[in-house]
């Protein structure tokens, strides 16, 4: 415990204690939830701005003691990732989520570290829980790694001191692909704004998209899709970024998603494979490209629109089949509907079939699948 490196916490320095406690998990993976289910061990870092990383520790699954004065407690000075492995073991693309994590860290104000040295920590505490990585295609081993400001003294101000700690959970399946969601477009409820940190994932921005949910159900709606501006631009849909399959306005066939320079959404991981499967198999048209709420009514009203779809780590790739589509400002409410359960190309299931190819292991596809 007495190394400390500062541009890094160092995986050579890594001290191991095992947890001697088995825990007993439900064998239908039908019961397994989202990260319900906790593996025995987490990782455990501390950073010092004067003395820098401490030696990374795997230690037993444990509650952390916090300072009722740490600054995440106040000021939400925290982030996280989400990634996934699977059965084999693969654990599909976690240098994109490190990279993501080491951008969202830098806009926080909290210490950097090495993408290589992190991704050799997390593939230590999945070999040593591996025996929680489920063995099903229904399940897989939700990994979550976060980084937060621990300074014991109040005022809004850069961290001094800070905690990387991972820990992984079991997930069963989270979508049923037997009907499509149902998300409600109201602009009056905002996930992110030019300047803002929505390309970012941290803490802050989930806290107030709580409540959106809630009102999204109120309204019989799945999640809130988040629409930007003026222009009511589409930009996401719950913790999910979007795509939509439709014949454009140049009577072009096409897969759209919103741009991510536009600094209003995540860059999802899931988002970036979908883009990048598609231009392989090169059966339309990709694009990252705004598309506005105008666009889409008159599109729908028009028969233009074959899919919708969300995408994200814990959902995959799910079908949209409704939005319901509520603006007082401009006096509209209007439930489009979207036939995306019915559309001949089916796009939507061929996705969603090779994605979990991929993590499975059906399809070997050496970059995205980091074996453990
Ligand atoms: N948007 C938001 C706001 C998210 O939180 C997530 C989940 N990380 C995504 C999109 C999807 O990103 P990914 O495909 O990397 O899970």
């Amino acid at each position: 415990t007495t190394f400390r490196t500062h541009s890094s916490f160092q995986y050579a320095n890594l001290v191991v204690e095992k947890n001697t406690k088995k825990q007993r998990l439900p064998s239908d993976p039908e019961k397994l939830g989202f990260g319900r289910y906790f593996s025995n061990h987490m990782i455990d870092v501390d950073w010092d701005a004067k003395e820098g990383w401490f030696a990374p520790h795997i230690k037993p699954f444990q509650n952390f003691s916090i300072h009722p004065a740490a600054k995440v407690l106040h000021y939400a000075q925290t982030i996280f990732e989400g990634l996934k492995a699977y059965h084999g073991i693969r654990v599909f693309r976690p240098e994109l989520n490190m990279e993501r994590m080491r951008r969202t860290a830098r806009r926080a104000t909290l210490p950097d570290f090495n993408t290589r040295e992190a991704l050799l920590l997390i593939d230590e505490l999945i070999r040593i829980d591996a025996d929680m990585v489920p063995k099903t295609d229904k399940a897989s081993l939700y990994i979550r790694p976060m980084l937060f400001a621990t300074d014991k003294h109040l005022g809004i101000g850069e961290s001094m001191q800070a905690k990387w700690a991972c820990f992984t959970a079991i997930t069963g399946s989270y979508f049923n692909y037997d009907r499509g969601i149902r998300l409600l477009a109201d602009p009056e409820m905002v996930r992110s704004w030019k300047g803002g940190v929505g390309q970012y994932k941290m803490g802050c921005n989930y806290a107030p998209t709580i409540f959106v949910g809630k009102m999204a159900a109120m309204q019989g709606c799945d999640q809130a899709m988040w629409l930007s501006g003026e222009d009511r631009l589409v930009t996401e849909a719950g913790a999910m970024n979007l795509f939509m399959l439709w014949t454009n306005e140049e009577n072009e066939l096409e897969l759209i998603t919103p741009p991510t320079d536009s600094g209003l959404l995540l860059p999802g991981i899931t988002r970036q494979s979908v883009v990048e499967l598609a231009r392989e198999w090169d059966l339309m048209k990709v694009s990252e490209a705004n598309f506005t709420m105008d666009q889409l009514v008159r599109a729908v009203q028009e028969q233009r629109v074959h899919e919708f779809f969300v995408s994200g780590t814990a959902a995959n790739v799910g079908p949209v089949s409704e939005i319901l589509y509520c603006d007082k400002e401009r006096g509209v409410k209007e439930n489009l509907v979207i036939p995306t359960m019915s559309s001949k190309m089916q796009l939507v299931k061929r996705l969603n079939k090779t994605l979990c190819d991929i993590h499975y292991g059906r399809i070997e596809k050496k970059e995205w699948q980091r074996i453990v």
